[in-house]
């Protein structure tokens, strides 16, 4: 018994456990605000190819954690998006 205990007590210690094993800590690359990074970048809903990127193959607006744009811009890209659609540039849905 005693043993065991002590085995237990071993695995929780050893820090290279959680490192390798548990995917939750893996270290992450911080996105950076693909328009606070690039000041010639322009935000136009009328450009498709700029506005493909902010969407997925669905249709759907990424979220912030996928397009990595801070809290402003991902509102400024949601807003040029729903422009898109309205003009019919970008699907509201596709299959
Ligand atoms: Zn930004």
């Amino acid at each position: 018994m005693a043993d065991k205990k002590n085995n237990k007590k071993n695995n929780r210690n050893n820090k290279n456990y959680d490192d390798d094993f548990n995917p939750r800590f893996k270290k992450q690359k911080k996105k950076v605000c693909p328009l606070c990074s690039d000041k010639n970048f322009v935000l136009d809903y009328k450009n498709i190819d700029v506005m493909k990127k902010f969407v997925n193959d669905k249709g759907k607006i990424l979220p912030r954690r996928t397009t990595g744009a801070c809290s402003k811009h991902q509102r400024d890209i949601t807003i040029a998006i729903k422009r898109a659609r309205a003009i019919a540039i970008l699907p509201y849905t596709q299959d």
